[in-house]
């Protein structure tokens, strides 16, 4: 009897109008499931770290802020001298400034002036917002309705000593740079940053520094490409254009295997010109390379040598959606860092949309304010593979179903924004 792998139930994310492909679901977790994360990390100085990923889970090593403090500037009083009614008058003793705390006593009917962020004294706890208070000389006076402990900020109110700061696996961002530097921590563990190599593959393409011969274009995978690498925060190695032919192919994927994965662009289809999926399976492992997707097809998935292989198709908008939908999640992972799926909701969409069924659609929408306040999505331009202007127009994907036909305007979609916004 056959037993069933864990392969075989990913399976199930078969797509079910194209036969043999994996829904784009079903590819992303095929991928994720089979790709680990590397085990090397550094320690690198905090201010370094922004957008690598954490190597491990950190603690608060005390309160922050390290003790009650003031949200106001005002006075400091003793709950116990509020008045019930009517109004008291405090004489004021003294003053704390952040930075410089007030370190007397503080009596009956005394009061201390005080700053935002400087330390509570002593016997008092609470604060009387300076516009709630008539000062005259060193009295003031102050009416009813105040509460006792208001506008104190709590020590550890903000991260409680022994309790989890950041988790391994956090993206480090701005404001983690910030709550790093609150709690004192100079340097931090981050995994290491992966080298990844890749070329495009193509007769018809030139370095952009040189002359267009008829029939040729420009290279412009490459530059999209570094750039999607560059905000996955890999480290991207940029090799040359590879010609269409099997053993420059061959030559070049040698070379490229020594990183933690090798991207290529173009050569992955079924034309006469296309020798990336063989090449790959003579020296390494095709895993799969039929997905529902569109753009964005053929796709392949596989490994060569140590590194981790991604094929992507050699039209621009196919190669970007590609890269967002399966080969920037797999960085990702091989970073270490969490992978959630992309956050996607749903938005009127006002323009109509053409669409066959057969394979779920990534097209390109802009999501915007309208007059009447709402957030909706219109197509951004021509849908075409080629159209890479429409690409850039667009600041997120509008997401079909595999199963959807044409779209009329004011249809609900869902969208995905691009990473970054
Ligand atoms: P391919 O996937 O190699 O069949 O290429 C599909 C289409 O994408 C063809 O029109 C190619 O000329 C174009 N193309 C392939 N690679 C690139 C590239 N690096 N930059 C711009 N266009 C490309
Ligand atoms: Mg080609």
């Amino acid at each position: 009897m056959k037993t069933q792998s864990p392969d075989t139930q990913q399976d199930t994310c078969i797509n079910p109008i194209e036969s043999g492909a994996l829904t784009v679901a079903g590819a992303r977790n095929r991928i994720l499931s089979t790709i680990q994360a590397l085990a090397e990390s550094e320690i690198i100085p905090l201010k370094e770290s922004l957008g690598r990923i954490l190597g491990e889970s950190l603690c608060a090593p005390f309160d922050v802020p390290p003790w009650d403090n003031s949200a106001m500037d005002g006075y400091a009083v003793r709950s116990q001298d509020l008045p019930n009614a009517k109004q008291c008058r405090l004489t004021v003793v003294g003053t704390a400034m952040a930075g410089r705390p007030f370190n007397g006593e503080v009596l009956a009917g005394q009061c201390v002036r005080i700053m935002t962020g400087a330390m509570i004294p002593h016997d008092c706890d609470t604060i009387i917002m300076q516009e709630q208070a008539i000062r005259e000389g060193d009295v003031i006076t102050i009416g009813a309705g105040h509460s006792g402990g208001q506008h104190v900020r709590r020590a550890g109110g903000d991260l409680a000593a022994g309790h989890g700061v950041l988790s391994a696996g956090r993206h480090i961002t701005p404001a983690d740079l910030g709550v790093l530097a609150s709690l004192g921590i100079a340097q931090v563990t981050v995994t290491r940053r992966p080298r990844i190599a890749f070329f495009s593959t193509g007769d018809e393409l030139r370095p952009i520094d040189q002359a267009l011969d008829a029939g040729a274009i420009y290279d412009s995978n490459r530059y999209a490409l570094y750039g999607m690498l560059q905000q996955t925060g890999v480290e991207a190695v940029g090799l040359d254009i590879v010609p269409d032919n099997r053993e420059a192919l061959r030559l070049a994927l040698t070379q490229a295997a020594d990183a933690d994965a090798v991207i290529t662009t173009g050569g992955v289809s079924v034309g006469d010109a296309d020798f990336v999926r063989d090449v790959l399976a003579e020296l390494g492992e095709v895993h799969f390379w039929k997905v529902g997707v569109k753009p964005g097809r053929p796709f392949a998935f596989g490994r060569i040598g140590r590194a981790w292989f991604f094929g992507l198709p050699g039209n621009p908008v196919s190669t970007m959606v590609t890269y967002y939908q399966f080969v920037q999640p797999a960085l990702r992972r091989l970073m270490g860092e969490d992978v959630h799926p992309p956050l996607q909701f749903k938005v009127t969409c006002v323009t109509a949309l053409n669409k066959s069924p057969g394979r779920m659609e990534f097209q390109r929408g802009i999501l915007e304010t309208n007059a009447a306040g709402e957030t909706v999505v219109r197509s951004s331009g021509g849908q075409a593979s080629n159209i890479l202007s429409s690409m850039s127009e667009a600041n997120c994907f509008i997401v079909l179903p595999a199963e959807w036909g044409d779209v009329p305007a004011g249809t609900l979609v869902e969208v995905q924004p691009f990473p970054g916004l």
